[in-house]
């Protein structure tokens, strides 16, 4: 007999969860009533966005605005891998107490290959594995066995040198840009660090690339001088992805990079890497354990589970026909999915 007041960006639970819902915005309520009817006829236009922005299994894959990408597009399917990952297996030694340990396979035997300019989304349960390989095919870990190549090349047998150079080629995007981001420097010096870590341009001629790199994630100049407890989630998000983005890689490891913001901010950051993808033809390995929002940003998918891939295809065909009972209970789990959502 216990009440729940159930606070949450995520539409699909509330409406599972909840009988009746209480949208808020701004500090105020601006509608309320019994969770389907909110869900399926919103009568305020913010809960029509929120709705609307909602990724569900029912969405459709994210098109970015730009026109004449689709033919470039169609012929990169059959494109040369950009990253391919053969038979990784890694083990962490874990300890039993006394001298015992033994050793744990969280990643066991995978292998996926992601064309250019294609997005493969990792998704699977927490603890399935699937940061594990992000660190690998970062190179901030080492496989225990198997091989990562980027370009046809071997990023286990690179020297210290290539290995910095690949760190220009591939970057990072966690989930938590809070933590990633030092409270003490100014967003302008975040996002100019790489530069200065790799020694790209002079003062100049980075200041006028911190520009350019605001202005390519939509956030106005002037948070330059800004600090980042300054910032809402979104635009630290977004900073974060400035940052990624300014050693010009060709391929982006997001970890999670989106599960953090409420519909609104995620569905704006899904639209700029959908179209940061589309203008500068990047590959992305997109991690995360929501599959409403593979759904809408990815081309390709492989699901993980205790440390093994069970199932991979096109989101196509892994969302109309999963093979495996574990893909259908993630499709299951997720939150809402029954629900037609209604809205603008
Ligand atoms: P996911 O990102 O899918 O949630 P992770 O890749 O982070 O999963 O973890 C996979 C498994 O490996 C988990 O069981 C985790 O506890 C274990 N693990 C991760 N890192 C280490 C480590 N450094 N030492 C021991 N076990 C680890
Ligand atoms: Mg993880």
């Amino acid at each position: 007999g216990t009440s729940v007041l159930l606070i949450t960006h995520d539409l699909g639970l509330a409406a599972e969860r909840a009988d009746t819902i209480v949208v808020m915005n701004q500090g105020e309520i601006v509608e309320s009533g019994p969770s389907r009817e909110i869900l399926e006829n919103p009568q305020h236009p913010y809960t029509q966005r929120l709705v609307a922005a909602a990724p569900s299994i029912a969405s459709q894959r994210i098109q970015a605005k730009v026109e004449d990408r689709g033919i470039l597009r169609e012929s990169d399917i059959d494109a040369p891998a950009t990253v391919k990952v053969t038979n990784l297996v890694k083990e962490y030694k874990i300890r039993q107490g006394g001298f015992r340990s033994e050793q744990f396979r969280a990643v066991d035997d995978v292998s996926f290959e992601i064309p250019r300019g294609k997005t493969l989304a990792l998704v699977g349960e927490s603890g399935s594995g699937k940061s594990t390989i992000a660190k690998m095919v970062l190179k901030l870990e080492a496989p225990t066995s198997g091989s990562i190549e980027v370009d046809g090349v071997n990023t286990g047998t690179l020297s210290a040198k290539d290995t910095f150079n690949l760190r220009r080629r591939m970057q990072p995007v966690f989930q938590d840009p809070y933590g990633s981001l030092d409270p003490l420097r100014s967003i302008g010096n975040l996002i100019a660090e790489p530069l200065n870590i790799h020694k790209v341009g002079d003062n100049a001629s980075r200041r006028a690339r911190v520009e350019e790199l605001l202005e390519q994630v939509a956030l106005p100049q002037e948070l330059a001088s800004r600090y980042p407890n300054e910032l809402s989630g979104g635009q630290r998000q977004r900073v974060a992805i400035a940052r990624a983005l300014a050693l010009k890689p060709d391929i982006l490891v997001l970890d999670e990079a989106v599960s953090a913001l409420d519909v609104l901010v995620q569905a704006q950051i899904l639209q700029l890497l959908a179209e940061l993808q589309s203008e500068l033809g990047l590959t992305y390995l997109f991690i995360t354990h929501d599959l409403a929002v593979v759904r809408v940003a990815a081309d390709l998918v492989c699901v993980m589970e205790r440390g093994k891939l069970v199932e991979q295809g096109t989101v196509d065909e892994i969302f109309a026909q999963p093979s495996q009972e574990y893909t259908r209970r993630l499709l299951d789990a997720i939150p809402g999915a029954s629900l037609s959502l209604g809205g603008a």
